[in-house]
């Protein structure tokens, strides 16, 4: 009787899973494994919000192994230790994984590499599993990485995919294979009300629902802030509770422009993997410096509280950000929006922002998250690095008749679509009764101030 190992890491699904598939190929019974690894906790990526999502995950995967004769274990302890510790309790003589493409998990790799070895067990690491296209399969000519989207688009969409594999059918786990009780959605304490469920039965329901009723219109309302016409499938893509190869598959079988706009979506995501795999310390540091001396908590400290609190004065940026604290996700114009203000009006570091993104968003993603702060701030890919996004044009522009705004914003419930982007225009006695802050600071100050730092006059 021959065992494999699948260890599961930010793909959590059954469908369209090369590792699983090769692993059931090579083995009479397979090991679906997932670690709890206190690295994680340690390296401040366990929050509230993706505990609970990925607790949801994790049941569901469970549940889909069972009806497959199967059952997820889990464990807890250092991956790698645990890891080898199961391939020899059940006597495995491979490991499968997806590729990782972040410092932590190539530091990963690296320890089960070296635990498995001095085993004897053999690490298979498999491609195309978190992404479409392989970090590092497209490269332009005199660099290791395209810096650029508009050409890596062009390439990307090029390339042949492999076709998306099915669910199997059976997974036999060996008696051998000891786990602990998954963690518990409930568990996780201080979770936003608004969260979805985890999992990849839910991914699959959202996508479906979505692409029928809202695929099509993708293209002209994905900026309309108030329609939330965009897919909401990031944090499932996230966990790998759905597949980026099998999504681009479906959406060009459907067809159009929503279609085409969805998958060019879809191509940001492999592209920001793409520069993070290349330069891993970008997710720290600045990927193209500008000199810039950001304002940090010693110097910024209320307006960085105003901002994480939805208090800047801009109903906007202040509706964004309670978005964020109540769903743990925000839309995507309105997190362009809430991160120009913090550093480019505001001129606060951008790893500021980043790291309260991360604390609250269920798509919290090292590689998405760092790679567009640095788009907003300037400091990344950005061709136009030192564009400021005024707060007031585009909520006139991206929530026309303020709906967004007063859906997350309730002092400004009953202003007029005219002033609902400029309450401060509103009689000082109107105002008081509101009881909404007056902005923090000008418009044109924010701008001089940050036109300066950058040495722009
Ligand atoms: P849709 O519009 O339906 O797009 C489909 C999918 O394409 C998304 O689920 C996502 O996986 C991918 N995608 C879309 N836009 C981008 C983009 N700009 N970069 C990379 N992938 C993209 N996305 C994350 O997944 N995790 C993050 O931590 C994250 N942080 C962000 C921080 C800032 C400051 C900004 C400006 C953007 C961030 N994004 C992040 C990208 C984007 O905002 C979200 O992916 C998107 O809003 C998720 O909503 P959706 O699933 O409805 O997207």
């Amino acid at each position: 009787m021959t065992v494999a190992v699948v260890l599961f890491t930010s793909d959590l699904r059954l469908h369209d899973h090369p590792p699983l598939r090769a692993a059931l190929a090579a083995a009479d019974e397979v090991v679906p494994l997932f670690v709890r690894d206190p690295a994680v906790r340690a390296a401040g990526f366990d929050v509230p919000n993706r505990a609970a999502f990925l607790a949801g995950c994790l049941a569901d995967l469970d549940a889909s192994l069972r009806r497959r004769g199967g059952r997820l274990i889990v464990r807890s302890g250092p991956v790698a230790r645990e890891v080898r510790a199961v391939a020899a309790e059940c006597g495995a003589t491979e490991v499968h994984l997806a590729a990782g493409i972040t410092g932590f998990a190539h530091r990963r790799e690296e320890r089960l590499r070296a635990a498995l070895g001095a085993d004897g067990v053999a690490l298979r690491v498999h491609d195309s599993v978190i992404t479409a296209v392989a970090p590092g399969a497209l490269t332009p000519a005199g660099s290791g990485h395209f810096a650029v989207f508009t050409p890596y688009f062009r390439r990307w969409s090029q390339q042949a995919l492999r076709d998306p594999l099915p669910a199997p059918h059976t997974v036999r786990v060996p008696d051998a294979a000891r786990g602990e009780e998954p963690p518990r959605r409930a568990d996780a304490g201080g979770v936003s009300a608004g969260l979805p469920p985890g999992g990849e039965t839910a991914g699959r329901e959202r996508f479906a629902a979505w692409a029928r009723a809202d695929l099509a219109r993708y293209e002209d309302r994905h900026d309309d802030l108030a329609a939330d016409g965009t897919s909401r499938l990031s944090p499932y893509l996230h966990f790998g509770a759905l597949s980026p190869v099998e999504l681009v598959h479906r959406a060009r079988r459907t067809g159009g422009p929503g279609a085409e706009a969805f998958v060019r979506q879809l191509c940001w995501r492999d592209f920001h993997h793409q520069v993070l795999a290349a330069r891993p310390d970008a997710s720290v540091r600045d990927y193209r410096t500008r000199q810039d001396r950001w304002r940090g908590e010693d110097e910024a400290a209320d307006d960085i509280a105003a901002w994480k609190e939805g208090r800047t004065g801009y109903p906007v940026v202040d509706a964004g950000m309670r978005q964020l604290r109540a769903e743990g996700w925000m839309h995507n114009r309105a997190r362009l929006l809430t991160a120009s203000f913090l550093t480019k009006t505001l001129y606060v570091d951008w790893r500021i922002g980043a790291r309260h993104f991360l604390d609250l968003l269920v798509d919290g993603d090292i590689v998405n998250n760092q790679l567009n702060w640095q788009w907003v701030a300037g400091t990344g890919t950005d061709s136009r690095p030192h564009r400021v996004l005024n707060p007031v044009r585009q909520g006139r522009r991206y929530d026309p008749d303020g709906t967004y705004v007063r859906r997350w914003v309730p002092e400004l419930a009953d202003v007029a679509a005219d002033v609902v982007h400029e309450p401060w225009r509103l009689p000082a006695e109107r105002r008081a009764v509101l009881g909404y802050p007056e902005p923090l600071v000008g418009l044109g100050d924010g701008l001089a101030r940050f036109r300066h730092a950058r040495g722009l006059g």
